[in-house]
């Protein structure tokens, strides 16, 4: 097998201490398709401001990107501190890199699981998943309301569907804790956490418009859609400030 086999021969850069993907989005999905081909079951995680914040202070979810095969700055916030730090990257959002994967692996023929978000959203998105990508194999869904003592049962639920993906929605650090503890059970070639993916998939959530995007407000977006990230969303100026003072 040619290209990137372990983690340690892709280029990432550190971000408060966490080992952040400098792959752009094609790189992305070669390295992630190779995982999936080694066929040992690996974590992907796509880390915005708050991911890093709270792994400051949680210990799961620190390890769990320090053992994640890839990191990649899901989120503006981890872009600019990339870049202050003098490396070339680009933005690689959960949502679009699912997007992607979910092509592929409809020409691959690789075996998918959705597990999150409120129960009908994760069915509600295969359905449009399937037609936007003709022959996507969805061979599972689950919601993502349930207690972590049911995590191996769940994980158990999902080893029976044998996908070779598994996109979890559950938000960040709840999807990275249930991917690592269960690695072992649900036994999923690449596991990859996406936050919110499933309520945009399912039409339920629309996402910010382009100009927003472009102008890099998509937290104020979030934020007037939904109060309740009020609390995530202020974790953005620690994340800042947290940087800036790590860089002096
Ligand atoms: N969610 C879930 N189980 C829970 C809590 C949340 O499945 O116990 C879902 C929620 O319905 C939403 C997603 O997790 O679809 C969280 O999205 P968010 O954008 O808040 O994620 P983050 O900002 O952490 O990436």
């Amino acid at each position: 097998m040619t290209g990137l086999k372990s983690r340690a021969d892709r280029p990432t850069g550190e971000v408060l201490g966490v080992r952040v993907s400098l792959l752009d989005m094609d790189a992305t999905v070669k390295a992630v398709d190779e995982l999936v081909a080694a066929a040992e079951p690996a974590l992907v995680a796509t880390a915005d401001a708050s991911g890093l914040v709270i792994a400051g202070e949680d210990e799961r979810l620190r390890r769990a990107y320090g053992t994640a095969a890839l990191v990649t700055a899901d989120s503006n916030g981890v872009v600019w501190a990339l870049r202050r730090a003098g490396h070339r990257v680009s933005r690689v959002s959960g949502v679009d890199l699912m997007d992607r994967l979910c092509r592929l692996s409809a020409e691959k023929g690789q075996r998918i699981f959705l597990l999150g978000a409120a129960p009908g959203v994760a069915d509600q998105a295969a359905e449009r998943l399937r037609l936007r990508h003709p022959g996507v194999n969805i061979v599972g869904t689950r919601h993502g309301y349930f207690p972590s003592d049911d995590d191996p049962l769940v994980a158990a639920e999902i080893a029976q569907a044998k996908p070779d993906l598994l996109f979890v929605a559950m938000g960040i650090p709840r999807q990275e804790v249930f991917i690592t503890s269960t690695l072992a059970i649900h036994g999923a070639k690449v596991s990859m956490g996406v936050g919110g993916s499933f309520d945009v998939f399912s039409g339920r959530a629309r996402r910010a418009p382009r100009l927003v995007q472009a102008l890099k407000l998509e937290w104020l977006w979030r934020l007037i859609l939904n109060p309740k990230k009020a609390s995530k969303v202020m974790l953005l100026p620690r994340f800042v400030w947290l940087v800036l003072r790590q860089g002096r």
